[in-house]
């Protein structure tokens, strides 16, 4: 145990004794702060008394020192009794200079100043102690720190008015707590500002937290913005219910990711079309998902749109079918139309083989191939009934017309397939043989003239036939030569006593 050491237990100067204050009664007293303290009488034990006090006091100091908190004692004045190291490192000096003299001398800031005196006068009048928050700025870094001070006031061994004064530095929870109370606003801004109904489940309580939007959607009007899981799945569309807790469970034990459409029912009764997606955002220890987060859209006017969409373009379909088959039906329509007239420009209406103007053209086209291939040849047939006017005049019209289709069918009958024949005038037909040289011709010719002969009509009884026979090739100028030829022919047969065939070969012209 030391005894040299009489360092004052607050202000940490060395002038310190021993002083009788009354008889026997013995007190320690500092020279630089006036602290005073009791001890025994006799000297020496005085002496040692005040050696344990001071070590055990100079502990205490160090305890008072390495605080982190801040430790001041103050008077009346308002001037240090005590100040620890923590004050002094905040005011920028030592704790021997802070001792007796007043935050004025360290704080330019004459307000705070006269603040902090009316502020411990008052704990130190109102004789009770005080926990109060405060704060106080660094006077070289300009910083603000804030503080929970324990301010009790303690008389001194006159009984004169102090103050101790205990501040634990708070700034650095309180920025915490800033930054957690900023993060927290801003979630929530985000949450009321988000156009989409966003929901946050905690799994374990089953509570979920709603924002605004959401509780709107589907006119929550609680006004709460929590609301346990059970809120959430009684508004699901009866029929939709289980899928959707399907995903959310299929979500929970697998991948964590949960998207779903699915119908709502507002409170008010009305559907809603919903796209609701979501996440896992926290799992414990052993990877249980305790949270999980998402937002959910309004999608019934795109569903909507896409319903109307899809009825309006089936009735588009059906419409474009129906048409399409209206179109064809016209078409077929106008086809039939348009066979029907060219049948009647181009056929006989009595007798029904092709007019004159269909054998004209027949001669043409014929005409267009043997010049195209010389080697060809082919056979103009003209044919005319014999006294024909005379059948008219004996029967009648009537029959010469039976007469007419009579014959028109028996020339058909006498051809091959690939000639053709036309009626060319009244009772005259011209038949085209393709291919077909003056001898084969001739054939055809005695073959139909005979075919006629040999077919009496009822009422009339035989009819004939005289027969004009030519070539037709490219050696000719026009199709109008060789046509003229079997007409010459045909005269020739009329002349020389009808039912025969006359033929007139191409070098007669
Ligand atoms: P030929 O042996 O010299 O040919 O004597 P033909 O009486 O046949 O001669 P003609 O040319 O003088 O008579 C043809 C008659 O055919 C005259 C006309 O009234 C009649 N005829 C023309 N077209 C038709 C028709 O479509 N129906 C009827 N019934 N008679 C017609
Ligand atoms: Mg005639
Ligand atoms: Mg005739």
């Amino acid at each position: 145990m030391s005894t040299t050491t009489r360092r004052c237990l607050f202000c940490h100067a060395l002038e310190t004794s021993p002083v009788e204050v009354t008889p026997g009664s013995w007190s320690m007293h500092c020279e630089s702060c006036q602290a005073q303290g009791p001890v025994k009488p006799d000297a020496d034990s005085a002496q040692e008394a005040w050696a344990s006090t001071v070590h055990a006091e100079e502990l205490l100091r160090t305890v008072i020192d390495e605080s982190p908190d801040i430790i001041l004692m103050k008077d009346w004045d308002g001037k240090f009794l005590l100040g620890n190291r923590a004050l002094a490192r905040l005011y920028g000096t030592t704790p021997q200079e802070l001792v007796g003299v007043d935050d004025g001398a360290f704080n330019p800031n004459e307000e705070q100043v006269a603040f902090f005196l009316e502020n411990v006068r008052a704990v130190m009048r109102g004789g009770e102690t005080e926990i109060v928050m405060e704060e106080s700025t660094n006077v070289e870094t300009g910083e603000t720190h804030y503080y929970q001070s324990i301010k009790k006031p303690l008389l001194g061994p006159d009984g004169e008015p102090r103050i101790l004064v205990i501040a634990h530095d708070l700034t650095d929870l309180q920025r915490a707590n800033r930054v957690i109370q900023d993060r927290e606003r801003s979630y929530s801004y985000a949450m009321a500002a988000a156009g989409e109904g966003i929901w946050d489940w905690d799994i374990s309580s089953n509570i979920v937290t709603h924002n605004s939007k959401w509780v709107e959607m589907f006119g929550i009007t609680s006004g709460e913005l929590q609301h346990p899981i059970e809120v959430f799945t009684e508004i699901l569309h009866p029929d939709d219910r289980d899928d959707v807790q399907r995903a959310l469970q299929d979500a929970l034990s697998g991948s964590g990711t949960y998207s779903h459409e699915h119908r709502m029912v507002h409170r008010d009764g009305t559907m809603l079309h919903v796209f609701d997606r979501g996440q896992v955002v926290e799992r414990d220890e052993d990877g249980n998902p305790t949270r999980m987060a998402g937002a959910v859209s309004d999608i019934t006017e795109r569903v909507l749109h896409e319903h109307r969409l899809r009825v309006i373009t089936e009735a588009l379909i059906d419409a474009n079918v129906s048409l399409e088959r209206k179109v064809e039906e016209r078409t077929n329509e106008l086809a039939r139309a348009n066979a029907e007239l060219q049948n009647l420009a181009w056929r006989d209406a009595l007798t029904g083989l092709p007019n004159r103007l269909a054998g004209m053209n027949q001669l043409d086209s014929e005409f267009a191939r043997l010049n195209r291939n010389e080697t060809v040849t082919s056979s103009i047939l003209m044919m005319d009934v014999d006294l024909f006017k005379k059948i008219n005049d004996t029967y009648g019209h009537g029959v010469g017309d039976d007469v007419l289709t009579h014959i028109a069918n028996t020339i058909t009958e006498s051809l091959r397939a690939g000639d053709f024949v036309s009626r060319f005038g009244g009772e005259e037909f011209m038949a085209l043989l393709p291919d077909t040289d003056l001898d084969g011709a001739v054939i055809v010719a005695e073959k139909i003239r005979e075919a006629v002969e040999s077919s009496p009509i009822d009422a009339v009884g035989t009819v004939t036939l005289s027969i004009g026979v030519t070539v037709a090739s490219s050696a000719d100028a026009e199709m109008d030569i060789a046509v003229r030829r079997a007409d010459t022919a045909l005269y020739e047969a009329k002349r020389s006593g009808r039912n025969m065939v006359v033929t007139r070969s191409a070098d007669l012209g």
